[in-house]
């Protein structure tokens, strides 16, 4: 790793040198110190698009087009400070981000000398590029070039399929519809809990191993030294009295505080969830009721179609469904990853899982006070 020209100096994230210092000092630089600019120069121009800083990383709203998530990564990992926005797929030098945003051509002396003006420095005369530099320079750009044009186009292609899954989405959950889904779901379940309270153990006691730690507690309750008590082995959870209301799908490493993704040893499912599936969120009770109706569609078209093990299906008491499947193999997990828009399922919990906080049956939804309930479970893994 490169030292970085510009130090953070603490947790407020000042630049050693301000930006706006930068218009006095008049100094002659290379050009490679140039592009080392990079952040300076967001700080300069953009810096209401930046969202976080790091002494080697920036993440900011792309400043091309409107952006609610930060999209752009701006770092110095390739050993020069580079930006790449994973939304629309511009990437490159502070030259190129220059170029783009004064529509000059980024592989010209002008957009060179631009950006030099633009931080009130000089370029070295000496130090100008040469003819078979530029030529090199053209041909980095050329590649560049395509490689982001291959971006936008795949991302093309995402959007077409998307919108097209999307359109037939209902089409492709008829065959799965059911009026009675909740009496399916119920009958077709290999385990039964006769009572709410049941059914929480049930949950655990099926789905994981006796000696698999797994964390259950409320949301907040990861971080400290005192957390140290929401990680138990699955025999433990169940030999107390009643269970917290919520569980992490994942096993966790022994001596676990916190529920981080990096303390998850196995992710033994995916959790398929779906809170648009009537083509926006369900707002009356009518629209939740046929959210849900949709959902268990859903597990149904993901165990026929996708073939994904169901292993259990919990009503969240709001408006959607927690389908619980065995995590399939890698090429069937991308599989379903490049159809979840399409099938609107949500991506952040799909990745999330096994680290998140999921409701438990009888977890009490905030919003409605209604409890979660388990609907469906099966012991059998695939
Ligand atoms: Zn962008």
């Amino acid at each position: 790793m490169k030292k970085p020209l510009f130090r953070v100096a603490s947790s407020e994230s000042r630049f050693a040198v301000r930006p706006d210092e930068v218009s006095h000092i008049k100094q002659s630089i290379k050009l490679e110190e140039l592009k080392e600019r990079l952040p300076f120069y967001l700080e300069r121009y953009h810096s209401e698009h930046i969202q976080k800083r790091t002494a080697h990383s920036l993440s900011l709203h792309c400043p091309f087009h409107e952006d609610r998530t930060p999209s752009c990564i701006v770092d110095d990992r390739k050993g020069v400070w580079l930006f790449n926005c994973f939304s629309c797929g511009r990437a490159g030098s502070l030259i190129d981000l220059h170029a783009e945003k004064t529509g000059l051509n980024p592989c010209s002396f002008e957009a060179i000398e631009s950006v030099a003006q633009s931080l009130g420095v000089q370029l070295e005369r000496s130090l100008r590029p040469s003819q078979a530099d530029r030529r090199a320079w053209a041909e980095q750009n050329r590649i560049a070039y395509t490689q982001s044009k291959k971006r936008q186009r795949e991302l093309l292609e995402q959007e077409t399929l998307t919108r097209y899954q999307r359109e037939n989405l209902h089409e492709k959950l008829r065959p799965y519809l059911s009026k009675d889904w909740r009496a399916d779901l119920w009958y077709s379940s290999p385990v039964w809990a006769d009572t709410p309270a049941l059914a929480t153990f049930a949950f655990i006691d099926v789905l994981f191993p006796p000696e698999a730690i797994i964390w259950m507690g409320e949301c907040h309750e990861t971080g400290k030294e005192k957390h140290r008590e929401n990680f138990k082995t699955c025999r433990e959870w169940i030999r107390q009295s009643s269970l917290p209301s919520r569980v992490a799908a994942g096993h966790f490493q022994a001596g676990s505080v916190s529920r981080s993704k990096d303390n998850v040893i196995t992710s033994p499912f995916i959790v398929i969830e779906s809170d648009d599936l009537i083509g926006k969120k369900p707002v009356t009770d009518e629209e939740k009721r046929r959210n849900k109706v949709l959902s268990h569609a859903l597990a149904g078209y993901c165990q026929k179609e996708l073939g994904l093990h169901l292993r259990a299906v919990i009503d969240t008491g709001n408006k959607s469904l927690h389908l619980w499947f065995d995590r399939p193999s890698q090429d069937a997990l991308t599989a379903v990853r490049t159809l979840a828009p399409g099938l609107r399922i949500d991506l952040v919990l799909l990745d999330s899982c096994s680290s998140a906080p999921l409701r438990m049956p009888s977890c009490i939804h905030e919003k409605t006070k209604v409890p979660a309930t388990l609907l469906y479970l099966d012991h059998s893994a695939s």
